[in-house]
């Protein structure tokens, strides 16, 4: 059984294809914006030369070229990107350090810097920092719709506005005042 499990290596049944659009969802979930100018007209310019996964684009606004990894902690990286997709995997599983790197082959030291890195969101630098993990939003509206009931929508309008003015304009708690102790 061990020798079966040991002949399952995991990098190898990886596909490279869903790896690059794995990332291309994570950085640009509403469609590709120039990382320069912030544009979003642009065209595809065909494939990387040696990974022909990686998609090329120029920006119609500022003439320039980018790809798929072009300002993420990927890019200029001699890992290929699925190593660091499975690392990212792994690390959601709450693996540590030891184990990451017993999977994927890779020296300790290595590993920590990509989960360092990966940590601080998959884009690297520029201005705008990049959601990454948890993410907080203070309030959220919601506009349900009132489609086929515009009696409820105005009733309800008046009613708003009725109770707005009704608010006494000073309920001051007075009272409170003067309350030090004397001691
Ligand atoms: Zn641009």
């Amino acid at each position: 059984m061990s020798n079966t499990v040991a002949m399952i290596h995991i990098p190898s049944l990886i596909d490279d294809a869903k790896c690059f659009a794995t990332v291309r969802e994570l950085r640009w979930p509403k469609g590709v914006p120039c990382p320069h100018c912030d544009s979003p007209e642009i065209t595809k310019q065909g494939r990387d030369d040696t990974q022909p996964e990686r998609q090329r684009y120029l920006c119609k606004s500022c003439h320039r070229r980018f790809d798929d990894l072009t300002d993420t902690i990927f890019a200029g990286h001699h890992q290929p990107l699925r190593i660091w997709i499975l690392c990212l995997y792994f690390m959601g599983l709450n693996l540590s350090n030891r184990q990451i790197a017993q999977e994927l082959d890779l020296n300790k030291d290595d590993v920590h810097q990509m989960t360092t890195q990966l940590r601080q969101g998959i884009v690297a630098k520029k201005a705008s920092p990049a959601l990454s993990g948890e993410v907080e939003c203070d309030e959220v509206y919601i506009v349900a719709g009132h489609k086929g009931q515009p009696e409820a929508v105005a009733k309800k309008g008046a009613s708003a506005d009725g109770a707005a003015s009704k608010v006494p304009e000073d309920e001051a708690p007075s009272k409170v005042r003067n309350r030090r102790s004397s001691g």
